[in-house]
């Protein structure tokens, strides 16, 4: 199989971290990093980044970039994951040009940029109602909604039976701020990705349609000569 790299784009609530789990599930080698998890748990380890994600975080803004990349890339290398040979799928990260030139300019150099970007699109209406349902296992980053994929035992993660929580950012106030930032950055996101050919985009109103389309795309890559 092909090595490969992919970056998921989509608004807070529009299915990324769904869309993950169900990728890692249908492919034993794919493995993931989420820039929203990394903060979260320097918040927990009440580490000083986390001091300064739990503010930002508070309010619903981004976190300065340099912050930010110095996580992810950090974490992609103890990993060892800077490999032409590696597969890869990042959720959260980059999410503005400066974050994404960086990150190209670093993974150049080990044969490992990114050969696959893919927007899920979703409308914004199922997106704000998706919100309200959303609990999350903060140690695994383990996403539940109540409609649409309840946890089998009511209040608790299937895999460790830990308690289940409501992010502290869902609230409608910070939701909106964070929306908006996504609206703010992500033309001109697409258009650097688009410029380099490897910007797709997967449309639906749940996780059941946008799925197929996803794996469609991966496979594809995996796949191809
Ligand atoms: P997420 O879990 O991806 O929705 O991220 C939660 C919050 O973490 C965001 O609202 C931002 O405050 C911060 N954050 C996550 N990723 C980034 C990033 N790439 N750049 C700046 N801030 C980020």
């Amino acid at each position: 199989m092909n090595p490969l790299r992919l970056l998921l784009l989509g608004a807070p609530g529009s299915g990324k971290g769904t869309q993950t789990s169900k990728l890692l599930k249908h492919f034993d080698h794919v493995k993931s990093v989420s820039s929203g998890d990394l903060l979260r748990q320097q918040i927990r380890l009440n580490t000083d980044l986390g001091h300064i994600a739990a503010k930002y975080i508070a309010e619903g803004k981004l976190l300065p970039d340099s912050f930010v990349t110095g996580l992810v890339l950090n974490e992609l290398s103890s990993r060892r994951w800077l490999s032409s040979k590696s597969t890869w799928l990042l959720d959260g990260f980059p999410r503005t040009v400066s974050q994404a030139k960086s990150l190209r300019s670093e993974l150049k150099p080990h044969g490992a940029t990114l050969n696959m970007v893919v927007e899920l699109d979703v409308p914004e209406s199922v997106i704000l109602e998706r919100i309200e349902n959303r609990y999350v296992h903060v140690p695994s980053g383990r996403v539940y909604n109540l409609t649409y994929n309840p946890p089998k035992v009511a209040g608790r993660d299937d895999v460790t039976g830990e308690p289940l929580s409501k992010r502290s950012d869902d609230t409608a106030e910070v939701f909106g701020a964070r929306l908006a930032n996504y609206r703010e950055t992500l033309s001109p996101l697409k258009a650097f990705y688009s410029k380099i050919g490897i910007l797709h985009k997967v449309s639906g109103e749940t996780s059941d349609i946008i799925f197929p389309q996803l794996l469609e795309l991966v496979q594809r890559e995996l796949t191809k000569n």
